[in-house]
């Protein structure tokens, strides 16, 4: 089990199948990349190995000149499921919590020009930490929640969680219709515009409204 309730509160703990990643999930941030703005939820995958538990050490590879954060709010699955419609995901939404990923901006750049997949850029160990603690549907309602980063105390990502282009509903039945989603999964939202580069020694500091801060540091 790569989770444990010294990291995540609660019983909502088990590991992982996939994590799934939407990108430009935020127009704002679609725009600072570039990129053009999809018109269905368009995702990869990063590896459960990527994991990273609060209070964590984030590696730079040597491999990776530019190593980028991206805060995001996720949703762990407490049920499987295939197929779920918009009004059902709520049925299989275990907790939300906080996760960043990590990006080598420089690799995910050449593989795009490339055409090629973006799994190095997004998956190398400890470019998902997540956490420190797990909300139940209960104890949090995704909308209109401020959602930030700082590093070394200074404000690099804002955003709201209804600046989203994709809710979370739509994401996790658009996904469902490619794959089974299992109990464990994660799905990470998409970040808000913001996003940078960090260094040896940063100090990162991730938070969403109603949530205890994420924090981790560089190395
Ligand atoms: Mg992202």
């Amino acid at each position: 089990m790569l989770v444990t309730t010294k990291y995540l509160n609660s019983d909502l703990l088990m590991a992982p199948t996939k994590i799934v990643c939407v990108l430009r999930n935020y127009l704002e941030h679609a725009k600072e990349l570039n990129s053009p703005v999809p018109e269905k939820v368009k995702f990869f995958l990063k590896p459960p190995s990527s994991l990273l538990a609060n209070e964590g050490t984030v590696i730079i590879p040597d491999s990776v000149g530019s190593l980028h954060h991206e805060v995001e709010l996720a949703v762990l699955i407490g049920k499987r499921g295939r197929f779920i419609p918009e009004d059902e995901v709520k049925d299989h939404v275990l907790a939300y919590t906080i996760m960043l990923d990590m990006t080598a901006r420089d690799l995910q750049s050449n593989a795009k020009k490339a055409g090629l997949p973006w799994t190095e850029a997004k998956g190398y160990d400890t470019f998902a930490p997540f956490g420190p603690r797990a909300y139940p549907p209960g104890e949090f309602d995704w909308h209109d929640k401020r959602i930030w980063l700082d590093v070394n105390g200074e404000r690099r990502q804002e955003g709201n969680t209804d600046e989203m282009l994709f809710s979370v509903e739509r994401i996790i039945s658009e996904v469902s219709e490619v794959m089974t989603i299992e109990p464990g999964d994660i799905f990470c939202t998409g970040t808000p515009p913001g996003v940078g580069a960090v260094r040896s020694g940063d100090k990162i500091t991730a938070g969403i409204d109603g949530m205890e801060p994420l924090t981790v540091t560089v190395q």
